[in-house]
């Protein structure tokens, strides 16, 4: 036994290199998969209009997995190379920090959570692996440090002082993008909400409160009580909307959307649904919720996975997007893909030429698809994000009338 040990324990260290070099990849592989379905046939003009637009998504979760966002992949569905190639000006990067097994629609505890087995495989800091607000800043950093190694082709924005000397930048260089931090649920305070100023100063400015399961802000559509807000829930709303934060409500319980809407002084976005008209389910929202968040000043991203639009495809997309839009306003709709969410999707953000096309089949004029493939998005940021330094007031709600 004594002669077998050191053969045994060099097994085992192979075996976890081995582990740490395929198994990320694999899990990447397996969970964000892109499966060309009911792709539209791209005319001259619609590549000529989407060619010249601001193209804007709420919600990516690329910071989750194992690559390097400058790098092109030849899986996933986002990297700086394909979100350049797709002429995307502005993607919204959520971190994900705790999801329960199964990701169910219906029903998950807190008990268990898969990102922690990824994030050690992933060989990330062991800060990270113990602390919920720790996974969140680690991807921060990773966004910055991608920043940093490729100022020419992304740019994070944190203010609308970045904003504005961004826009001017890439009229002259378009072959670049931007990133804006979010969060998907707020048990990444870790419970106190002090950390909600860690966040913030990591650069993030747009929170979801709640993803899979209820945490301690308020309850999931996913959860067991799916309750509402809770008292520090309270306090971190008004907190964000101090900072300049946006509360985002995707995976928020129906009784946290009416809750928040209640209170809410500022615009409020969902950043990554559908509707209840045309795919009905459990996250999807109610006319009466959309034209509720429409009242706010707020926008509604629509997806492109099946929990949101059930069948996928651009032209499913298409129609939530109509249905959304007849009901809450066309300026208060928006991209919100959910791209490596652990989704599969119809294409990539290389191909988001597909959407221009299939909201030009469906009748939206091209001043409508320019609003809804981003221009939304860069109203509402030029409207809330703070204006320059993070000690200074973000702009008071009766600066941006709700229409
Ligand atoms: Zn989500």
């Amino acid at each position: 036994m004594k002669r077998l040990l050191p053969g045994l324990l060099a097994v085992l260290l192979l075996a976890l290199l081995a582990g740490r070099a395929v198994l990320p990849g694999y899990v990447d592989r397996q969970m964000n998969v892109v499966a060309p379905t009911g792709l539209v046939a791209v005319s001259e003009e619609a590549r000529r209009l989407h060619d010249a637009l601001f193209v804007a998504d709420l919600h990516d979760d690329l910071l989750l997995w194992d690559r390097d966002p400058l790098e092109r992949a030849a899986h996933g569905h986002t990297d700086v190379p394909r979100l350049i190639e797709g002429n995307v000006a502005l993607q919204v990067f959520s971190a994900v920090t705790k999801t329960p097994r199964g990701l169910n629609y219906e029903r998950n505890d807190a008990d268990s959570d898969m990102v922690t087995p990824l994030v050690i495989v992933q060989g990330w800091p062991l800060r990270t692996w113990t602390s919920l607000a720790e996974r969140a800043l680690y991807q921060a950093e990773r966004l910055h440090a991608a920043a940093a190694r490729a100022p020419d082709r992304l740019v994070v924005i944190e203010t609308r002082d970045d904003l504005s000397r961004y826009l001017a930048r890439r009229a002259r260089t378009p072959a670049m993008t931007a990133g804006l931090l979010a969060i998907e649920g707020l048990h990444a305070l870790d419970g106190d909400i002090a950390t909600l100023q860690r966040l913030y100063d990591a650069g993030y400015r747009m929170m979801g409160l709640t993803h899979f399961f209820d945490n301690e802000v308020a309850g999931s559509a996913h959860g067991v009580a799916r309750g509402g807000l809770t008292a520090l829930g309270r306090d971190v709303v008004r907190r964000m909307e101090a900072l300049g934060i946006l509360v985002d409500l995707a995976h928020a319980s129906p009784q946290t959307v009416d809750e928040v809407l209640a209170m809410a002084t500022r615009p409020v976005v969902v950043s990554h649904t559908g509707v209840q008209a045309t795919c009905p389910g459990p996250r999807n929202l109610t006319d009466d919720q959309l034209r509720r968040i429409a009242a706010t000043g707020g926008l509604v991203g629509i997806g492109f996975w099946d929990g949101a639009v059930c069948e996928i495809g651009p032209r499913s997309t298409a129609r939530a997007l109509r249905h959304a839009a007849d009901v809450a306003g066309v300026r208060h709709v928006a991209l919100g893909s959910d791209y490596d969410g652990a989704t599969t999707v119809p294409f990539d953000a290389a191909d988001l030429v597909q959407m221009t096309q299939a909201l030009l089949d469906e009748g939206f004029t091209p001043d409508e698809v320019r609003a809804i493939m981003g221009g939304n998005v860069l109203r509402l940021l030029q409207a809330t994000l703070p204006a320059s330094s993070v000690r200074e007031s973000p702009p008071s709600p009766m600066s941006y009338p709700p229409e």
